[in-house]
């Protein structure tokens, strides 16, 4: 037996509701496969704790997390608390903490999903989004100085620094080496940001040189959002500064149909700490306990879970019950469908109990 230890913290809004779903999925999935176990704890962290206790999780959170295998995030975020202590009081603290710098973003298709884009059906779009997640335009650094009078200056500086910028790109090539077609393109906009991004580009050409199968090419990421929409089947592997690849994804989840079924998984490829499983979507208080949310990325994350632990048998599984439900029309309204949150739960738990 295999056993692995998952902190879940669904946090706020619909996060309790998918978090739920997805952990009705996982406990389907060991009664299947009969020799992994899940040893799931449950932490009450989030806006709600924030409101008792001022802080939105303990003070020694990290210390509480560092035994896990993995983390399985709902969603942060409450309408009557403001949005910097949400996810700067949770969310990002793991992020940081746990240095989980890789940010990556698979985006399919979905079988029985419609894409905004004619002529674009599933396997037409079959993306990974590689985010850098831990420095670049969103280090925090910059100030204003002169606050409010005419020549007030806001400055807001990002940080890319060598180590930094070849540990992503090393990631990002061995995720474009281990996916069939081996091909990956890297993105920066170097033509008008010449000094951190130009060394994006000569870091690339570095990095390359370690994976002579890997097939790269370069891109600037106004041209990318183009290339995206007008020819999704050249992009197989994608990577991106922070600020860039936080853009570039939103526009691919819109692409492939739903936001609503995006994954996101928050990575330390050397594994000296837990990584966080998360959907891409936020709280979404207005459909909050109307047992209506969507749970397929919540699953889908699961899946990269399942994967970063070394299970692929279970995480393929998934997959398959995950795209034979939504192929059969088991949708929830948000994409088009009229089922609930246990309805498409359901059917996923029966499609693993039907699998061979
Ligand atoms: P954030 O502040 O993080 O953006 P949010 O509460 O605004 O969070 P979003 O993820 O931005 O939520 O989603 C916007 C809207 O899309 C929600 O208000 C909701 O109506 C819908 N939505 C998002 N996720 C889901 C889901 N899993 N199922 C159904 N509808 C969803
Ligand atoms: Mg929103």
């Amino acid at each position: 037996m295999r056993e692995y230890a998952i902190a879940a913290i669904p946090a706020d809004g619909i996060g309790p509701e998918v978090i739920a779903a997805g952990i009705t999925v996982l406990a389907s999935l060991e009664k299947r496969l009969g020799d992994i176990k899940f040893n799931i704890e449950n932490f009450d962290w989030g806006s709600d704790y924030y409101k008792k206790y001022g802080v939105m999780m303990p003070s020694d959170g990290l210390n509480q997390l560092k035994k896990f295998d993995a983390i399985y995030f709902g969603a942060v975020g409450a309408p009557d608390v403001p949005d910097h202590i949400t996810l700067w009081g949770l969310r990002l603290p793991i992020c940081q903490g746990f240095d989980q710098y890789a940010n990556v973003r698979p985006t399919r298709i979905l079988p029985g999903i419609t894409p905004p884009l004619r002529n674009c059906g599933p396997g037409d779009l079959d993306w990974v989004i590689v985010r850098e997640n831990s420095e670049g335009e969103y280090s925090g650094h910059g100030g204003r100085a002169h606050k409010g009078l005419p020549e007030e200056v806001g400055t807001e500086v990002a940080i890319f620094t060598r180590v930094g910028v070849t540990r992503i790109m090393r990631y990002a090539f061995k995720l474009a080496q281990a996916r069939p077609r081996k091909f990956l393109t890297v993105v920066t906009k170097s033509n008008a940001q010449r000094h951190g991004m130009v060394m994006w580009d000569e870091i690339a050409a570095e990095v390359a040189e370690e994976f002579p199968d890997v097939t790269w090419d370069k891109m600037l990421v106004d041209a990318m959002t183009v290339r995206m929409t007008l020819n999704p089947r050249s992009l197989d592997t994608i990577v991106a500064t922070n600020l860039h690849a936080d853009i570039l994804s939103d526009l691919a989840g819109a692409l492939a149909g739903s936001l609503g079924v995006a994954p996101t998984a928050n990575i330390d490829p050397e594994r000296r700490y837990p990584s966080m499983f998360e959907p891409i979507h936020g709280s979404a208080f207005d459909i909050t306990g109307k047992g209506i949310a969507n749970p397929v990325a919540t699953f889908w994350t699961a899946v990269q879970m399942l994967d970063h632990l070394g299970e692929t048998d279970a995480s393929a599984r998934l997959m398959r019950a995950v795209e034979r439900v939504t192929g059969a029309g088991i949708l929830t309204p948000d994409i088009g469908g009229t089922a609930t949150t246990k309805e498409v739960t359901e059917a996923v738990v029966d499609a693993i109990y039907s699998s061979n």
